[in-house]
């Protein structure tokens, strides 16, 4: 069967040219998505949008704990770098998830333009500076051209974004919020997911202190307002985005309970 299922870039927030997200919709396979229901059908509540297990899940307090903190990553190790931060991310949510049935798998991370597989076309605004395709489950990183910051930390809340995107096609929400919730056809669905995000990525940010400071995170918070006004659309207005953010930042031991934009 296959079901609309949009696609969502990501976001550059804090880095020297902000770029953001985009979106478009492509088919996707059923048999690729979690366990949901068909519209119109109740869902398992673990994997539907607003009452999914992910907002009960129980985190480590710090996330990373064997990566080495870099100060200064140069952009030719940029994408090995931050491959390494996914693969903490990844082993950060393996166990408290499959608790609840979900498996993590690692997404692929990919520099733009040297990717063989590309599913997922892009369009909307060019200014993005990553992006997640739920079809082939890929994060397609794209360095400014323009930035000699060697300060990875921007690079790393942008991953952790992406991440973010990529619980939401693992924990069903993605699939229910294309089902249930009107994504691609009510403007108000899609930025839930992007606000969500952000909710999720400050959240798991804060918790990796080995790859961002508290300093840094607050400096990426605050970049969320900075983006130009006509990515208000699909990720919500600039108060929305810190709001979001900081509900995360503040999160506890089950870190994404508040992240729930589904129900609010
Ligand atoms: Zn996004």
């Amino acid at each position: 069967m296959l079901i609309p299922l949009l696609l969502l870039l990501g976001c550059g927030a804090g880095t020297p040219t902000p770029a953001a997200p985009v979106e478009t919709s492509a088919p996707v396979s059923g048999s690729a998505a979690p366990p949901t229901a068909a519209a119109g059908l109740t869902p398992d509540p673990d994997f539907a949008a607003d009452t999914n297990a992910l907002y009960r899940v129980e985190l480590a307090e710090a996330t990373c704990p064997d990566l080495t903190v870099r100060q200064s990553v140069l952009s030719a190790e940029r994408l090995s770098y931050l491959d390494d931060v996914l693969d903490c991310f990844v082993e950060a949510h393996a166990e408290p998830l499959a608790a609840y049935g979900m498996n993590v798998t690692k997404p692929r991370l990919v520099q733009a333009g040297e990717d063989e597989i590309v599913f997922c076309p892009e369009s909307g605004p060019g200014d993005w500076a990553a992006h997640y395709c739920a079809v082939t489950r890929t994060i397609t990183y794209r360095p400014d051209p323009g930035s000699f910051m060697l300060d990875p930390s921007a690079d790393v809340f942008l991953l952790a974004h992406e991440f973010a995107h990529h619980l939401q096609a693992i924990s069903g929400i993605w699939v229910d919020a294309s089902l249930r919730h009107g994504m691609g056809r009510d403007p108000a669905a899609t930025p839930k997911l992007e606000l969500q995000a952000m909710c999720i990525s400050a959240a798991l940010a804060g918790r990796t202190p080995a790859a961002l400071s508290d300093a840094a995170l607050t400096r990426e918070i605050r970049g969320l307002g900075g983006w130009g006004g006509h990515w208000v659309t699909t990720h919500g207005a600039p108060e929305q985005r810190a709001d979001w953010a900081e509900r995360g930042r503040s999160a506890v031991a089950e870190a994404y309970a508040g992240c729930n934009t589904w129900t609010s």
